[in-house]
């Protein structure tokens, strides 16, 4: 277990802090920059949060100090200060701390930066398909294996839930998060890569958000014609449906995107797709590995001219998800199916190989399949999408998601 010395005079910090960071490390505590110093130098942390002003010894000190020990040399210094001067930031980086928090700070910002500093422990990452399907849900003897469940994803890093979209597979995944937890809290935080009604059906079927002892944070975009979280409740209104917002009696947190969010061990960024409305795909990344997802999207080459802007556009999408372990990418349409279905907002699976390929990314999964297509025409498609790989000499996994499929990272 790795070492963080906490060096703090406010008791309650360094309790607050010891509480959050227990489980994971060994966790030291010094109330002043003397004692701090003394236990550094005795301990060899690999890292000491360290407030700047403190009795007897202050942390531009502590840091001078630290950093004049050979032996210290791997310890890493995050300082935790009320004091948010730009000179006083500089000074502590140029004294020799590794990062710095301006008090108060966000819990996701202070382990994303332990994380950053001193994780080269990889968190494990799984990810697992509750829904696969695009556009409706397509239950049947026809498409069990593929499924037909609507979008889905559940990623677990480390012991933080992220999930994304919430289409009709939440409704599973609601079932499986109870019984594992069999009594204690829930948590997680949800990603909705857009409000089209395949993407959150099943949020008011996701049993944990009735229960109060549960918490759950929605992130999402600003949409064309509502908030997000009034395109959430809209679907919970007369004269649609029964229940509104107010009955999921979670501890509930609607966001809109506005940049890059951390949760954990994991930065989450996201990236506007082709789609009417506004819709983004999500790469996640941790030490162990970038999982992308892109639905729905269609190619800006494929729908509009082909020219110098739509290849720009397209090539950014291929930035955003370069280097992925795993793409989670739509891919609807055959090439045939695709003269009927221009502008539909949708890719094709040729289109969907082509982006793999040029990103370079690692495995492409399937997704959000047509609810015409069923089990056998998608292992026909996947063979086809297989042979056009190989023919084009791309170095490239491809598989079709199916429900219940989890991979580890
Ligand atoms: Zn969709
Ligand atoms: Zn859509």
């Amino acid at each position: 277990m790795k070492k963080v010395l906490i060096v703090d005079d406010d008791q309650e910090m360094r309790l607050f802090l010891s509480g959050l960071l227990k489980d994971k490390f060994q966790v030291l505590e010094a109330e002043d920059g003397v004692q701090g110093l003394a236990l550094a130098k005795k301990e060899n942390p690999d890292l000491v949060i360290l407030d700047l002003l403190m009795p007897r010894m202050h942390g531009f000190e502590v840091i001078q100090r630290l950093r004049g020990d050979p032996d210290l040399k791997g310890t890493k210094v995050l300082v935790s200060s009320s004091k948010s001067y730009a000179a006083d930031q500089a000074t502590a980086r140029q004294a020799g701390a590794n990062g710095y928090l301006t008090k108060p700070y966000e819990i996701d910002a202070l382990l994303g930066k332990i994380e950053e500093l001193v994780g080269s422990d990889q968190t494990p990452v799984s990810l697992r398909f509750w829904g696969t399907r695009g556009s409706i849900p397509c239950p049947g003897p026809a498409t069990q294996r593929y499924g037909g469940n609507t979008p889905c994803v559940e990623l677990r890093v480390g012991e933080r839930l992220v999930i994304i979209d919430a289409g009709s597979g939440i409704r599973e995944l609601g079932g499986a998060l109870l019984r594992q937890a069999a009594g204690k809290p829930i948590s997680a935080d949800l990603l909705i890569g857009h409000t089209h009604w395949d993407h959150i059906q099943g949020l008011p079927f996701f049993a944990p958000i009735y229960m109060p002892q549960n918490r759950f944070t929605l992130y999402g975009v600003h949409g064309t014609t509502a908030g997000f979280a009034e395109a959430l409740s809209g679907q919970m209104s007369p004269p649609y449906f029964p229940v509104d917002m107010k009955a999921l009696r979670a501890d509930l947190r609607i966001m809109e995107l506005d940049g890059p969010i951390q949760l954990g061990a994991a930065r989450v960024t996201y990236h506007y797709l082709n789609h009417p409305g506004i819709t983004v795909g999500f790469r996640v990344e941790t030490r162990s590995c970038v999982v992308c997802y892109l639905s729905d999207h269609e190619p800006y080459g494929r729908l509009n001219e082909k020219g110098d802007f739509s290849a720009k556009e397209d090539d950014d999408v291929a930035r955003f998800v370069r280097g992925a372990d795993v793409l989670i990418s739509e891919a609807q349409y055959t090439d045939e199916e695709y003269k009927y279905r221009r502008s539909w907002g949708h890719s094709t699976f040729t289109d969907v190989i082509g982006l793999a390929a040029k990103a370079e990314v690692k495995r492409l999964a399937l997704f959000h399949h047509d609810p015409e297509h069923n089990d056998e025409m998608m292992d026909r498609f996947l063979e086809g999408c297989r042979r056009c790989i190989e023919s084009r000499g791309h170095r490239l996994e491809c598989f079709g998601a199916q429900e219940g499929l989890r991979l580890d990272f």
